[in-house]
């Protein structure tokens, strides 16, 4: 299994020169090629492979105009060649845009696809010797590569990618549903409590820091030294922001991780919401990444992320009889069933419907005979099997039925 660990990285003046004419270089390999097969596409209709960008690459190195480009490990610049292919297949399969020239303003980043290792608590690169590095944690794993990169702040990480031994599936914890929301940002259910975790919206409260930076920014002279000041001071209170919703995020997602051995979740559709009047607080909640960090923190563990398709009406349907209420909107914060009369809390009892429905797909989607065992319950994981799940501990027979017969509506 692979991992990634980002750690900062303090190089001395000497590694930052050297940093920057590979950051130059490998750009520089990038909007060359990307010209150039844009080019040959207006003349013949096709673009360029890797293969034959490579093969460019060496002869055009050859030219006593192009000399400088012999200066970094030929690796970097192939590999800033291999995104460029990537960077297309992934536009002619519509999954990105088309690919863009790079700017020197804006992050820079390389990647070392061989030769890296730790070495006296720092990175050792190619051709730049050991960066002194912050490393929080041992890596305990056969080094792969490395990707350098440079914040428009100006700070340095490495992102060290290496291989590890495949987690062992004997994590131990609950089953939790939860349900993702902007007054609270998750409402978690367990099986038996529910509890509610408050968003920390960083956008709002440097709001002001923002504005006051960036109407600085508007007065000042284009093409000014005051201006790359301003330009830097802005990207700071952005580097402020994100850091604190990943440090919060990141957080969160730990603590739901160490609690529970597998979470079941909405699959959101993040796109189509940042198009509403709601796409501040959509983005400032970090929805997606909350998913991705708690996705791989259990699979590294032998743990599992199951996302329930997003038409699954885990808010209108009674957790109780399974009865579904058609009349609820986004406003109605609680209701009481009309078929049982119990009395909802709409998060809370999305939350879990969302953990029934998860326990129901796992139980008749897997193959074979994995049983999981989680907070005390066994829920057996079998293909064939004509029971649903079997869960008696915390579940009564009779929600059980509901919850299946509410599934199907
Ligand atoms: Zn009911």
């Amino acid at each position: 299994m692979l991992d990634v660990l980002k750690v900062r990285i303090y190089p001395n003046k000497e590694q930052e020169t050297s940093l920057a004419k590979n950051f130059g270089c490998s750009r520089f390999v990038w909007n060359y090629y990307l010209n150039k097969t844009n080019s040959q596409y207006e003349v013949i209709g096709k673009g360029m492979n890797y293969c034959q960008m490579a093969k460019d690459l060496t002869q055009l190195k050859k030219l006593t105009d192009y000399e400088w480009l012999q200066e970094p490990t030929a690796a970097v610049l192939q590999q800033s060649l291999k995104n460029l292919e990537s960077a297309f297949k992934n536009f002619n399969v519509f999954r990105a845009k088309f690919p863009k020239f790079k700017s020197k303003h804006s992050k820079q980043s390389i990647r070392y696809p061989e030769s890296c290792s730790i070495k006296n608590g720092g990175v050792k690169l190619p051709k730049l010797g050991v960066v002194k590095a912050s490393i929080s944690k041992s890596i305990n794993g056969t080094v792969k590569s490395a990707t350098v990169s440079k914040t428009s702040t100006g700070k340095y990480f490495a992102a060290i990618l290496f291989e590890v031994k495949d987690a062992s599936s004997n994590k131990q914890g609950k089953i939790s549903g939860i349900d993702l929301g902007l007054s609270s940002l998750v409402i978690v259910f367990d099986g038996e409590t529910c509890y509610k975790v408050d968003p920390i919206k960083p956008t709002r409260k440097y709001a002001l820091r923002l504005r006051r930076r960036q109407k600085s920014l508007s007065r000042k002279v284009k093409g000014s030294k005051n201006r790359r000041k301003a330009i830097k001071a802005v990207a700071k209170v952005h580097e402020i922001i994100s850091n604190t919703r990943q440090d919060f995020l990141h957080k969160l997602s730990r603590k739901l991780v160490d609690e529970n051995q597998i979470i079941v979740a909405e699959t959101l559709c993040i796109k189509g919401l940042v198009h509403t009047k709601l796409a501040k607080s959509i983005h400032d909640a970090g929805f997606g990444m909350l998913l991705n960090f708690i996705g791989y923190k259990l699979e590294r563990e032998g743990g599992k992320l199951v996302q329930i398709d997003r038409f699954f009406a885990s808010s209108k349907i009674c957790s109780c009889c399974g009865y579904k209420n058609n009349l609820l909107n986004l406003s109605i914060r609680d209701w009481t069933c009309l078929s049982c009369q119990n009395h909802h809390d709409r998060d809370e009892n999305a939350a879990k419907n969302l953990r029934a429905e998860g326990i129901r797909i796992l139980s008749a989607n897997t193959v074979g005979h994995t049983e999981i065992q989680a907070c005390g319950e066994t829920v057996r994981l079998v293909g064939t099997c004509a029971k649903k799940r079997v869960s008696e501990k915390q579940e009564s027979p009779a929600r059980l039925l509901a919850v299946s017969e509410g599934v199907s509506i």
